[in-house]
């Protein structure tokens, strides 16, 4: 990969690095190959997340984008994405308790993107044990597949599987750690947690509107729409600006609950101490009641 990417970026003199935490080493032993480069530390978690106007103005000309796939955002300077690909040997007792948790269930796979490779290779040899899956799928960025039936997720973290379970069965296996996972209680506690904060949320008099400058999160044209739609119903509403969402940036305002616009992460995975939902589960509850109403 390596040896790719350095033929790749020979013509630019001036290059920056951007990687997620797995992948610093990598991001450093390129930055010693190319010379002229630097490296961006902040957490990155998805090319949602790109520095590529930053790079710009520090001098760069090109900006090399370790561990995800491009999704299509514009960019001031070239931008090359290198996903990266984990090649991890699966032990034939792992694929037995695999094969077991899966008992005569029809069921799909899905795998993030760095697992691709491993994903097949759980495939073929879930295969040679008389399983045959009905389908394959790579989850990338925000978006939860809606699949009937049992699901084998192929990856590291929880937000994906977790975010398929509140649909689907959900069976996760970690290559990287060979923990194996059923989901359901999970997901359950998490549909609990996420119903719990629509309620702190449907009854808090004034509500903060969170959006993120980050390029591929930010989405001021949907907090100022939610504002209006709050505003409709009676609350107070203000939006607040930030590049990563924290709570701690919000100490000190006098609002009850909060409206996430930005990665959709944050009201699932990180711990508030006031109710945050997702703006799309708000909009959800708005066309649904409309759709009743007509
Ligand atoms: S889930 Fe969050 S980090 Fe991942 S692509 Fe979406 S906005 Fe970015």
């Amino acid at each position: 990969m390596i040896d790719d990417i350095l033929k790749e970026v020979e013509k630019y003199r001036k290059i920056a690095i951007q990687a997620p935490d797995g992948l610093k080493r990598l991001a450093e032993e390129l930055a010693g190959k190319l010379g002229d480069a630097f490296i961006f530390t902040d957490p990155c978690y998805g090319a949602c997340d790109i520095k590529d106007r930053e790079a710009k103005e520090l001098g760069a000309e090109v900006l090399i984008h370790l561990g995800h796939r491009d999704f299509g955002l514009e960019h001031c300077i070239p931008v090359l994405f290198y996903p990266y690909y984990y090649d991890i040997y699966v032990k034939d007792k792992d694929i037995e308790r695999i094969s077991e948790a899966i008992g005569d269930n029809a069921f799909s796979i899905c795998f993030s993107i760095n697992f691709e490779r491993v994903a097949h290779k759980i495939a073929s040899a879930l295969e040679s044990t008389g399983k045959k899956t009905s389908s394959m799928q790579c989850v990338l960025g925000c978006s939860f597949p809606s699949i009937e039936g049992m699901v084998l997720y192929i990856g590291d973290g929880s937000f994906h599987p977790l975010g398929i379970a509140l649909k689907s069965s959900v069976l996760a296996f970690d290559p990287l750690t060979a923990e194996l996972k059923e989901m359901s209680a999970e997901g359950k506690a998490l549909d609990r947690k996420r119903r719990g904060n629509l309620l702190g949320v449907l009854s808090a008099e004034r509500i903060g509107i969170l959006v993120s400058t980050k390029r591929g999160q930010q989405r001021m044209k949907e907090a100022i729409e939610m504002k209006k739609m709050l505003e409709n119903k009676g609350k107070k509403a203000e939006i607040f600006v930030m590049d990563r969402i924290e709570e701690s940036s919000l100490t000190g305002y006098n609002v009850e609950a909060y409206v996430n616009t930005a990665c959709p992460r944050i009201a699932l995975d990180d711990e508030f101490e006031k109710p945050i939902v997702n703006y799309t589960d708000l909009v959800d509850i708005e066309r649904k009641m409309r759709d009743e109403q007509m």
